[in-house]
């Protein structure tokens, strides 16, 4: 991927709601609006470094079309670090981290399947969540599968997963996926 810088966020608000800030001058929970949004950003011209070197995925990385706008596509991706990656995946140059905040909807785009799967085949670790927790998806994807339909699966999983949504409710979920990625790590050993 190339980086690109040029873009504008135009209308587009996302990370301002989306996003967990943890600077002391702008502390705020993931999916609470900012305390300075105010249609824009209420103090553009004197907002914190954070937000000033922020750069989400859209507008850092060319192959995305404009459609992925995250306030449209319902998408808002990071770049992460080898660092930020599970042990296994540091070797890889960067991941590309999805978080969804425009429902099931914007997991059914077609485009954002067509999108993983060419990630996924470059073996770009791909993490996607709803808020909180997170999976990796390249993990879930060792045999032949309907990506789209294991991305909904996924997407459910993860969003009845929400910590919104209670301990107990949040339990079984996560299990789920652990057992899920447990089952396709042992399929591919033995495939292999
Ligand atoms: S999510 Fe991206 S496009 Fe939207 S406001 Fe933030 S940096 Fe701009
Ligand atoms: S200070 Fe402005 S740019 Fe930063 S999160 Fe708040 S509204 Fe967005």
């Amino acid at each position: 991927m190339t980086a690109l810088h040029k873009r504008r966020c135009g209308p587009c608000t996302a990370c301002c709601v989306a996003l967990k800030i943890e600077a002391p001058e702008l502390a705020k929970k993931a999916g609470e609006p900012c305390r300075h949004l105010k249609g824009g950003c209420g103090i553009y011209e004197n907002r914190p470094d954070v937000c000033r070197e922020f750069l989400c995925g859209w507008r850092l990385f060319e192959e995305f079309g404009d459609d992925w706008r995250p306030d449209l596509s319902g998408v808002l991706m990071m770049r992460k670090a080898p660092s930020e990656l599970p042990p296994a995946w540091q070797g890889r140059p960067y991941g590309v981290h999805m978080v969804i905040i425009g429902g099931e909807a914007a997991v059914r785009r077609p485009a954002f399947a067509e999108q993983v799967a060419r990630l996924v085949a470059r073996n770009i670790p791909v993490v996607m969540s709803a808020a909180s927790p997170s999976t990796l998806v390249n993990e879930h994807l060792t045999t032949p599968t309907d990506l789209h339909s294991k991305l909904l699966e996924l997407y459910a999983l993860l969003h009845a997963a929400r910590w919104e949504r209670g301990y107990l409710r949040m339990i079984p979920s996560l299990y789920r996926l652990l057992l899920d990625r447990q089952y396709a790590k042992l399929l591919s050993r033995s495939n292999g």
